[in-house]
């Protein structure tokens, strides 16, 4: 995983806490890999890590993050960003129905999509209609029909069948557009879902034919519905369904599949238009609103590490974390104040426990982690209290007769000043070992 290679290609890197340009170079390097792993098209890709770059290369130095989790910090936020930021909802109509166009290829997933659509607004209490304007294929009309009576919502049709006592103007599919709408004014339905045709590629006719639908009923959405699947495809597609209707949101359909959901990036990048749901397999609740975050986690398949990033970034202390980078940097010794500091820190950081659990490799130290506890910072922290300044950075000298002071000056038994020491030795080591790179900051405070 991308994961994985960002820790490779910066295991010298850890703790330099500077951003140069060959940092950003490698890991934008892995960034572009994995972007294209997940199918985004190869224009949107070298726009978007030539983007990143720069923001990289501009970026402040941070406290809290190591040089790569600063770079997939800021990749992540462009993503999101790309993908619509928040999620964005359904524009409701002010007065009368709330009209939606469903547009796309054949087979994207309209007219599942319009029964999932359907059913999770009246379940919000709306009560939609849907409108079969897919007069191309033959069995186009039944399939909407059918999808309508699982989700318990009438459908409009240019058909026996059909909802409505009004004519229907069979054959076209702009009048039944236009009729579906009149039938949801007059039934007052607050929502109407118009599914239209779609073809295997883009064709002239077809996109003159939803253009005509859109002028037709002036929808307050027009959906774009693509399949996650599409790959390469996707830009190409998604400017041509924008030129011909310029839609207002895009839905991702067959998100259960393999798909890292490379074609949400490609589409949302070129069109600059949100993606607002996301389909996920072929039942009617298969449908969830899409969240630009989740969807760049996926595409950038990197797990818990985004969470990880975020959580580190709310507890680090910054100035403390930048003192131990300048100590690391320096070769200092780490010294018993420093252990101290960093038992703190721990404490400041809440879900510590928890968040260290999620990382990559966390097994290696979950004894450690089980063993955690927060008193036991209570402790530390009298026992160094009880130190000597010279005893603090030269804990080398505490001998018995010091050993036996610290106690009785800390309340505890000298057993545990010994532990306390073994610990610190401990620590130190681990800590060199990190300086010369690997690891997080932070953790060596961790008693065992
Ligand atoms: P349309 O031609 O755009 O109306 O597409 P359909 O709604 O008819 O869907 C085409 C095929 O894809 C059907 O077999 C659907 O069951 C299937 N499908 C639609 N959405 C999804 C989805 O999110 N996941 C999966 N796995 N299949 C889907
Ligand atoms: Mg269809």
């Amino acid at each position: 995983s991308l994961s994985d290679r960002l820790t490779a290609t910066f295991k010298n890197l850890r703790g330099k806490g500077r951003l140069t340009e060959a940092d950003v170079d490698a890991t934008v390097r892995e960034i572009r890999r994995a972007l294209l792993d997940a199918d985004v098209a190869v224009p949107v890709v070298r726009e978007f890590t030539a983007r990143v770059r720069e923001r990289s290369l501009g970026a402040e130095v941070s406290g809290a993050l190591n040089p790569s989790q600063q770079i997939v910090k800021i990749v992540n936020e462009e993503l999101v960003e790309i993908l619509g930021g928040e999620t964005r909802r359904i524009r409701l109509a002010k007065t009368g129905p709330t009209i939606i166009m469903l547009a796309g290829l054949q087979g994207a997933g309209k007219t599942t999509l319009a029964g999932k659509l359907s059913k999770w607004l009246k379940a919000q209490g709306h009560s939609p209609i849907l409108v079969a304007c897919d007069l191309q294929r033959p069995n186009a009309v039944t399939q909407l029909q059918v999808v309508g009576k699982r989700a318990g919502v009438p459908v409009f049709a240019p058909h026996p069948g059909a909802t409505s006592e009004l004519e229907h103007p069979a054959g076209d599919p702009v009048a039944v557009a236009r009729a579906g709408v009149e039938e949801a004014r007059q039934k007052l339905h607050d929502v109407v879902i118009v599914d239209t045709a779609g073809r295997l590629g883009v064709d002239a006719e077809m996109m003159e034919q939803a253009s005509q639908i859109r002028r037709a009923i002036v929808p307050n959405e027009v959906l774009f519905v693509i399949d996650a699947m599409i790959g390469q495809d996707a830009v190409n597609t998604a400017m041509a369904f924008d030129e011909g209707v310029n839609f207002t949101g895009i839905v991702l359909s067959k998100l259960d599949g393999d798909a890292r959901g490379g074609a949400a990036l490609s589409v949302a990048s070129v069109t600059g238009k949100p993606v607002m749901f996301a389909s996920t397999g072929e039942g009617l609740d298969d449908f969830e609103l899409f969240h630009p975050d989740r969807m760049a986690s996926r595409i950038l398949d990197m797990g818990d590490v985004l969470t990880l990033i975020e959580q580190a970034e709310k507890n680090w202390d910054k100035d403390e974390a930048a003192r131990m980078a300048k100590k690391f940097a320096d070769q200092e010794d780490f010294t018993l104040d420093d252990f101290l500091a960093q038992m703190q820190q721990i404490r400041n950081m809440g879900s510590m426990k928890k968040m260290l659990m999620m990382m990559p490799g966390a097994q290696n130290i979950r004894q450690q982690l089980e063993n955690f506890d927060e008193r036991e910072i209570d402790r530390v922290e009298a026992i160094v209290r009880s130190m000597t300044p010279h005893e603090r950075v030269a804990p080398k000298i505490i001998n018995g007769s010091r050993r036996a002071r610290i106690a009785r000056g800390s309340g505890v038994h000298v057993s545990e000043v010994n532990g306390l020491l073994e610990r610190f030795a401990q620590a130190q080591k681990m800590m060199k070992k990190m300086a010369q790179g690997g690891g997080m900051p932070g953790m060596p405070g961790m008693p065992g």
